[in-house]
């Protein structure tokens, strides 16, 4: 088996030999970026549908490299994943979320939530409790000033393991949203046995409301389900004045997109939040 693989590598199409040699380059990259300090949050604001007021920031991790630019997480999270640096780069996420969101309690904005991304590596690493609750209590917070946004599509790899972590989690008095809503291919049976408190509603649904009766469909059976549950639901993506009118005609309360706000670097997330208050 080990020589096949090698015959293998030898026997790669040379487009597929220069796309392993970019995957080490971006390995290594990735190894040196923390100590580098090329890591940094934007924050986009989740905001209340009926009266738009910032209601919470979702946390979204940026890599700007000297030399490869602004590389995407879509990009780089897994391959984090994959070699083992997602555990310390999400403690870094983490504190320095909360770190942020301590200085917007500073600044008087008390009951502004923050939302931080997990993927499913995170979840099972056994001391994601200890790195919560260090950089929580670090910051003067509270559990539930955390929400915690995790796919279901975890729940594909071991579904008994997660269940078991998000109790733990739970516990603990973190909030817990399941992200993308709806594109995780698993049974609705797991909102039994999962305690969270929200859904966050797929943007692929949003961006088809207006266009598809399908997506309209989801849509509304989600925001039913949410309200059913007595579970928050927070609209993801929502780009357009016609989709945040759909979504508020079906009775969703909380909107998330470019219509409100894109991704903000600290600083003007700050200022937003200030205009936000002033006006
Ligand atoms: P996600 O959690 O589903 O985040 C939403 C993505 O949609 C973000 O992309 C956001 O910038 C983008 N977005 C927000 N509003 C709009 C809109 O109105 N229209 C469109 N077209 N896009 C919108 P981003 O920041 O590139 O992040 C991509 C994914 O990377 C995230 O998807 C999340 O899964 C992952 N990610 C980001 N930050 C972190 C992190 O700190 N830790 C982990 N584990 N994953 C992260
Ligand atoms: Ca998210
Ligand atoms: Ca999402
Ligand atoms: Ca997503």
């Amino acid at each position: 088996a080990k020589n096949a693989g090698v015959s293998q590598i030898r026997s790669f199409h040379p487009a597929l030999k220069e796309n392993f040699r970019q995957r080490i380059g971006l390995e290594s990259a990735l190894r040196e970026a923390l100590d580098r300090k090329q890591f940094f949050l934007c924050y986009q604001p989740q905001v209340s549908a009926s009266t738009g007021r910032t209601l919470g920031m979702e946390a979204l991790i940026r890599w700007q490299h000297p030399e490869l630019g602004l590389v995407s997480p879509l990009h780089f999270i897994p391959l984090a994943e994959a070699n083992g640096l997602i555990g310390h780069i999400g403690a870094w996420v983490i504190d320095t979320a909360c770190a942020q969101l301590a200085a917007w309690r500073q600044a008087g904005h008390a009951d502004l939530r923050m939302a931080v991304n997990l993927s499913a590596t995170q979840l099972l690493d056994p001391y994601l409790e200890d790195t919560l609750l260090g950089a929580i209590a670090g910051h003067g917070l509270v559990p539930a000033d955390l929400e915690l946004e995790i796919t279901e599509s975890v729940l594909i790899q071991d579904p008994e393991q997660t269940v078991a972590r998000f109790n733990a989690l739970r516990q603990l008095g973190l909030r817990l949203s399941i992200d993308d809503f709806g594109t995780g291919y698993s049974s609705l049976s797991y909102l039994r046995v999962l305690p969270v408190q929200a859904f966050k509603l797929d943007r692929s649904f949003v961006e088809g409301l207006g266009k598809d009766e399908t997506s309209l469909e989801i849509c509304a059976s989600a925001i039913r389900l949410a309200q059913n549950l007595n579970l928050d639901i927070i609209a993801e993506g929502v780009e357009t004045q016609a989709q945040a009118e759909w979504l508020r005609a079906l009775g969703c309360p909380i909107f998330q997109g470019y219509l409100f706000a894109r991704p903000l670097v600290a600083e003007a997330a700050t200022e937003h939040l200030a205009q936000e208050r002033a006006g």
